[in-house]
C-alpha cells in the first residue's frame, strides 16, 4: 500500500510479514531498478511471527511525484465527500476552527492544521490535509459560518 510520512516521503509498504518473507520480498525489490530505499522494519506494536514489514520507494523522481499527486488527490476527494459534515468557523485569531467528520476540532490555516495527517504526513511533503482543502473550498464558495 502507499505510504506518506515526513521522513521518508511518499512510498510503499507491505502488510506485516514473517521475517523470512520480509527478507525474501526485500531482496526482490532491491534487485529491481524501479525501487529504492528498501528497508525491513519491525512493527513496534505487533506480536508474534508476523511483525515485519518492507518499506520502499519508487526509484525515479517522476514516480515519486506521481505518488505525491495521488496522495493529494485522495485528500481532495475525501474533503469533497465529507464537506457537508464539516463545520468551519473563523476564530478571530488568524485561524479557522474546523470540526471534522468525526467530531474532532482542529485549528486550520492555509499553511497549517493541527490534525495528525497534516502533522505526520502532509507537512513535510508539501501537501494539504482534507481540512485545509475544505477550508479553501468553503472560502471560495462563501460557505463559512460567521
Ligand atoms: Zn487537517
Amino acid at each position: 500500500m502507499e505510504t506518506l510520512d515526513c521522513e521518508r516521503g511518499a512510498g510503499y509498504r507491505t502488510q506485516l510479514l514473517t521475517r523470512d518473507h520480509a527478507e525474501q520480498f526485500a531482496a526482490c525489490l532491491e534487485a529491481n531498478p524501479l525501487f529504492q530505499d528498501v528497508e525491513i522494519l519491525e512493527s513496534p506494536r505487533a506480536k508474534g511471527d508476523r511483525r515485519w514489514y518492507v518499506a520502499y520507494a519508487p526509484a525515479t523522481e517522476e514516480a515519486r511525484e506521481a505518488l505525491l499527486h495521488r496522495q493529494q488527490d485522495r485528500r481532495i476527494a475525501t474533503a469533497l465527500v465529507e464537506f457537508d459534515d464539516y463545520l468551519i468557523v473563523p476564530s478571530g485569531a488568524g485561524f479557522y476552527w474546523v470540526q471534522g467528520s468525526t467530531g474532532h476540532v482542529y485549528e486550520v490555516t492555509d499553511l497549517t492544521c493541527t490534525c495528525g495527517d497534516f502533522t505526520h504526513r502532509c507537512q513535510g511533503n508539501g501537501l494539504r490535509c482534507k481540512h485545509q482543502v475544505a477550508l479553501r473550498a468553503a472560502r471560495r464558495e462563501g460557505r463559512i459560518a460567521a
